[in-house]
């Protein structure tokens, strides 16, 4: 049993689930005079569907309109990006183009438009052939029209995790790692949640367990919806393709998905994806030959250029996908218990403002709040986008840390001073996944073919693990 876990005292409230979900809710909690604990299965922050997305901010223009979804994706739009602005999370106000590829999708442009006003999106334009082809000329034949959506934009998804995670705990609040809730009883007022590590007591219980909100549903008697996972695999370009495309190119999106996208990335890079098949296991994080074909298939026909690109990487996520089109969100009257679950495709976006609907809901359920004051510290994130002055090109701070001029990631430029930032700390970077989520080291076009034996070295030395236990090689 962990340290914390073996606390005396109940927590006031217990999120299950350290996704971008549940870091923001922590991070809302931590702006009252609560106490909360984050239980998370893996160990580390963002480390389930919230590290494997396609990364934009969307404005919520082509949501089901009157749904819970778009109105907290409109509000976490503005949120996140104020926030992200604030903490220095990389962000790229790139705008989108929808592209009409034949008269169906042409006609559909219209009422697209009518659909993002009624989604309080009012800025769209309607955007003839040519006036496509002037802003994106690499797109391939057979644009007929487009609708641009200005406001999309494109954003780091690791470091805002990260930034909630730090600024709910630097306020106070607890992290448990590597810990699972495999149960949920009642002791009177009390929940309590067993776990691998021990037991845990709160008072209010939230599930934010993505994939795994309907079975966390379920060990609170409850059954109102089920999670499918639906995988979206995705192709990541190198950065030579990057001046193919100016913004991020759309389909018209069906029911179902938004359908395969091309995508600045804020590193630099250029995404193509993200595919739809629903799947029944909810680790099916591979990606299939099949699906990659069919991205390349609908990329060569999007930007014909870009296929000839070198690929990256490749990666694929599973969106929380319920039988409903909307979010599951709600408050059990009388149980001091949220459920925050099926925040399928636009979780990153509205992630801010579930939490202030969330914190909405248990208060309406009587969950006391004080503000706490002095307001927590704003996390200052470290630098991952292209656009922003990167460690190694930041003359000041290598003359303050020469650290920081030690680049030890050459296709990415990380340094040895960034490596050490992302170890320290309570949320420091304890494994190799970790570390690439807070610098992008072995994310570059090498994978880490060049630089995995020194940054595994000096994440040895400063994380006090040995390279084996870091790479699983070897004993
Ligand atoms: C391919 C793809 C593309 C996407 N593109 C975008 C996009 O461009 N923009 C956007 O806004 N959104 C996008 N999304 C959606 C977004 O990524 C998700 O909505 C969001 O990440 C969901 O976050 P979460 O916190 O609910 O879930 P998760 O990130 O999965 O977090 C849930 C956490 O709960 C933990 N957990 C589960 N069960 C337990 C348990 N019993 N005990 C302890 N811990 C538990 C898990 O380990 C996990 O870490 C995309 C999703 C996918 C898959």
């Amino acid at each position: 049993m962990s340290r914390d876990s073996q606390r005396d005292d109940p927590y006031d409230v217990a999120v299950i689930g350290a996704g971008v979900v549940g870091c923001a809710i922590a991070r809302e909690l931590a702006r009252c005079e609560v106490s909360a604990v984050v239980l998370e299965r893996s160990g580390d922050v963002g480390n389930g569907t919230s590290k494997a997305n396609t990364a934009i901010l969307h404005t919520g223009f082509d949501c089901v309109p009157g749904s819970l979804e778009s109105s907290l994706v409109s509000r976490g739009y503005h949120l996140l990006g104020a926030y992200a602005e604030a903490t220095g999370i990389a962000i790229e106000r790139t705008g989108g183009i929808l592209v009409a590829w034949d008269e169906e999708q042409q006609a559909a442009l219209a009422s697209l438009r009518e659909k993002a006003e009624k989604n309080g999106y009012n800025e769209t334009q309607i955007l003839s052939a040519t006036e496509v082809r002037d802003r994106e000329p690499n797109l391939g034949e057979g644009v007929r029209g487009g609708l641009a959506v200005p406001g999309e934009s494109i954003i780091c998804p690791w470091s805002t995790v990260l930034a909630y995670a730090l600024e709910a705990a630097t306020a106070g609040v607890t992290f448990l790692f590597n810990t699972e809730v495999t149960a949920v009883a009642r002791d009177g007022e009390l929940h309590v949640l067993t776990t691998n590590q021990g037991e845990v007591r709160s008072r209010w219980l939230i599930n934010a367990a993505g994939l795994f909100s309907s079975d966390v549903d379920g060990l609170c008697d409850h059954d109102d919806f089920k999670v499918t996972p639906r995988r979206g695999e995705l192709v990541v370009f190198d950065k030579l393709a990057r001046d193919l495309i100016t913004s991020i190119i759309l389909p018209v999106p069906t029911q179902r998905t938004k359908g395969v996208l091309v995508a600045p990335t804020v590193y630099g890079n250029v995404l193509l994806g993200p595919t739809a098949d629903d799947v029944d296991d909810p680790f099916a994080t591979a990606t299939t030959e099949e699906g990659i074909a069919r991205l390349f298939a609908a990329g060569a026909k999007v930007v014909p250029r870009l296929i000839d690109e070198e690929v990256t990487a490749m990666y694929a996520g599973l969106r929380a996908a319920t039988q409903f089109q909307d979010y599951q969100i709600r408050a059990h009257a009388g149980e001091a218990y949220v459920c925050v679950g099926g925040i399928r495709s636009t979780g990153l976006t509205a992630s801010m403002a579930i939490a202030e609907h969330v914190a909405g809901l248990l208060r309406a359920e009587g969950l006391e709040r004080t503000v706490r004051t002095p307001a927590p510290a704003i996390p200052d994130m470290a630098a991952l986008g292209e656009q922003q002055l990167r460690r190694y090109l930041d003359e000041a701070a290598i003359d303050r840390d020469p650290e920081y001029g030690q680049i030890i990631c050459h296709c990415e430029r990380v340094t040895r001073g960034e490596i050490r930032d992302a170890c320290a700390g309570a949320l420091g970077a304890r494994d190799l996944g970790a570390l690439r989520r807070r610098t992008r080291a072995m994310n570059g076009r090498c994978q880490g073919f060049y630089c995995g034996a020194q940054v595994v070295a000096l994440l040895s030395e400063l994380s006090g693990r040995s390279p084996a236990a870091l790479t699983g090689l070897g004993s």
